[in-house]
């Protein structure tokens, strides 16, 4: 017997795909904007919202606040100077005018959360304790429990679906290149739903284990990036048509080695260094180096990808371990401290708060240093670059291309875009913001949270402007994709005893060996940990076959249940992702991002002929992807 499953339908006038940061905010916005119109505004999540996304185990640190209104402890940064800011670290490609945009209203994010119920830090004089100059420091264990309770008290509780996968995006009959909702499952019933829409904002997050990560085994979940964010935002907005940017800009983060934990407030707050197993300064020793990537080498502060640059180089030469040189650091502070008693007392307080750091964010990294015996006030601790992933809120900048605000966004954008409204993609009635929106990092929590509300607000005003119309989706649409979604379960079912070991069988692939062969054809290919993030032209092809091989076999996914579903549709998306990215670092013909990723054959950045775009898309109806050139413009001077 097939599988059956009932089919529920929905319909509204925004519908917001993902309940994470920037979701949360979409709905906050939205549900502001949509009620006195008499709008309705649906939230769809996989998981349940209070523990969702990457802020699920909370943070330590709020990373963008300008404190324009004075009430950091230092630093009244303005939108121009974060402009110049992001430019730096993302290696002089940005949209300025996104990053103006997020700039221009975070810090209302923020008062917000504090508003809300989020302790941050506060020094004698009642100033947010800063962590570095763009951070403030929070008590963040339950950072995304209260972001999310401001989102359900707007929701109305039938229009929240939690624990919903959603597979597919929906376009409207009579046109391919609008988009009218989405289809998704049920991970703990028996249902399909179809969710039909005015204007649909995708906010799934990033993508994580698109490539072979450093965790094996039991272990293989503990990755930097979570692993329940598995690239449906790009892959969805790629399979209708959406142009996606910067798709070359993964990101690579360099943290403590096993756990992941953040090393943010370390470097920062606690000024502490990075040294290779010599004791020497990589940054330092490295400077010659780094700086022939000019301008970007020599400026400050150093962009991130260049100081993975500068460790790798040492891992290269076998200088490593790397290492976090923690007791140096606590023992510095400590010293400023004249008074005996009160350096023992201060001594004491840097401690708590080194080991609150990792409990706020990443309990993980704490258990590992319990484990492994670790006291930060005696031995320094091993940091490692991790695998690369796909975040465009954070030190890199995969994701869509969408349309800016119009007061700040440049001519020479709009004609991409089939009507002008804020972070709307190049799909008619389709939105995005926090990952998905590309070409615009380090918006980190609270500026994918306001990115959210931009786009919530824009997609109310959408629904608004097209309050007549009405998807166009035929019951046999409907029907072929209830098919192919639950087709693993079946395919399943009718071969499981052709072998006496379910998992090894002709007939079909289970998703953990699909998503092992991603990986490998990922990091063998495409400049994943075993080649030290280095691939070429030749390389990226034979990558590229392989994975058409992949994408013929993934019809021949089975799954056992509904969580192994999820996790087939799971694996469907980051082959998605892997192809975008592959298909953008062919094209660029350098090596812009040194320390994310080398072209052997390119291994030169350059400036004058490579300071654009390179965009990528998806034609649905040809099966074909193209290359697309875009200029960077650059709004704020230097
Ligand atoms: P998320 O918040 O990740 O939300 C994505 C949502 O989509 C989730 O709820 C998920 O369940 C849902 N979803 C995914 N796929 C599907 C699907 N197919 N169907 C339905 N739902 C789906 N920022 C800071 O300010 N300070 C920090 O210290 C900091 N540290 C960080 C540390 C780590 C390890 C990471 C990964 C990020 C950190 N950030 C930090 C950045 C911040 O977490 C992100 O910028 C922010 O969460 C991005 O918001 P988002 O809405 O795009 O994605």
């Amino acid at each position: 017997m097939p599988y059956e499953a009932e089919i529920k339908e929905v319909e509204a006038d925004v519908l917001i795909l993902g309940g994470g940061m920037s979701g949360c905010g979409a709905a906050v916005e939205a549900c502001y904007w949509a009620k006195p119109l008499g709008m309705k505004v649906v939230l769809v999540d996989k998981a349940a919202i209070d523990r969702s996304g990457a802020v699920a185990m909370g943070l330590s640190a709020i990373n963008t606040y300008l404190g324009m209104s004075g009430r950091a402890s230092y630093g009244q940064w303005t939108p121009e100077d974060f402009v110049k800011y992001v430019r730096t670290d993302l290696m002089g490609i940005v949209r300025e005018d996104l990053v103006y945009d997020v700039a221009r209203h975070v810090d209302s994010s923020v008062h917000l959360f504090e508003k809300w119920g989020l302790p941050i830090w506060k020094d004698k004089d009642g100033k947010y304790v800063r962590e570095g100059p763009w951070q403030v420091m929070i008590n963040g264990e339950s950072y995304k429990v209260i972001v999310a309770e401001a989102a359900k008290s707007v929701l109305d509780p039938e229009n929240i679906y939690e624990r919903v996968m959603i597979t597919h995006l929906l376009t409207d009959d009579n046109d391919p290149n609008r988009v009218c909702g989405a289809v998704g499952f049920s991970v703990r019933e028996d249902k399909f739903y179809v969710f039909k829409a005015k204007a649909v904002i995708c906010a799934m997050g990033g993508a994580v284990h698109v490539f072979r990560p450093r965790s094996t085994g039991e272990g293989l979940g503990r990755a930097w990036y979570p692993p329940w964010n598995a690239g449906s935002t790009y892959a969805l907005m790629a399979q209708v048509g959406a142009e996606l940017t910067c798709m070359d800009v993964r990101f690579v983060p360099a943290r403590y080695k096993d756990g992941y934990g953040p090393v943010g407030a370390w470097f920062l707050l606690f000024k502490c260094k990075a040294t290779n197993a010599f004791g020497e300064e990589y940054m330092v020793t490295r400077k010659a180096e780094v700086e022939k990537f000019q301008p970007y080498g020599s400026m400050k502060p150093m962009p991130t990808c260049l100081r993975n640059h500068a460790m790798l180089l040492d891992m290269r030469e076998g200088k490593g371990p790397i290492y976090m040189r923690t007791p140096e650091a606590i023992q510095a502070l400590a010293e400023e401290i004249p008074d005996e008693k009160e350096r023992k007392k201060k001594f004491k307080e840097l401690e708590a708060e080194a080991w609150e750091d990792f409990l706020d964010m990443t309990i993980t990294q704490a258990l590992l240093w319990a484990s492994m015996n670790i006291d930060p006030a005696v031995e320094p601790s091993e940091i490692m670059p991790s695998e690369p992933y796909f975040i465009g809120s954070h030190a890199g900048a995969s994701g869509a291309w969408v349309c800016g605000p119009s007061d700040a966004m440049p001519d020479e954008y709009k004609d991409a875009f089939p009507a002008l409204y804020n972070r709307m993609t190049t799909v008619m009635g389709l939105f995005t913001c926090g990952d998905g929106a590309g070409a615009s990092g380090h918006k980190f929590s609270s500026g994918s949270f306001t990115e959210g509300r931009i786009a919530g607000k824009a997609a109310v005003k959408f629904a608004r402007d097209h309050k007549d119309y009405t998807p166009a989706v035929s019951e046999e649409r409907i029907k072929k994709l209830k098919e192919i979604v639950y087709r693993p379960l079946n395919l399943y079912e009718q071969y499981k005893d052709a072998t006496t070991r379910p998992e090894i069988n002709p007939n079909y692939i289970r998703p953990k060996m699909f998503m092992f062969r991603l990986q490998k054809i990922m990091d063998e290919y495409v400049g994943g940990i075993s080649t030290y993030y280095t691939t070429s032209e030749k390389m990226i092809e034979q990558g590229l076959k392989l994975l058409q091989f992949l994408k013929e076999d993934s019809e021949k996914l089975a799954a056992e249940d509904l969580h192994e579903l999820q996790r087939v549709w799971e694996n469907i998306h980051r082959m998605w992702v892997a192809e975008a990215h592959a298909r953008t670092i062919l094209a660029r013909k350098e090596t812009r991002y040194p320390g994310y990723y080398y072209r052997a054959d390119y291994p030169e950045l350059d400036d004058a002929n490579w300071r654009k775009f390179v965009n990528v898309r998806y034609n649905p109806q040809t099966d074909e992807w193209e290359v697309i050139e875009r200029p960077y413009i650059q709004i704020v001077p230097e």
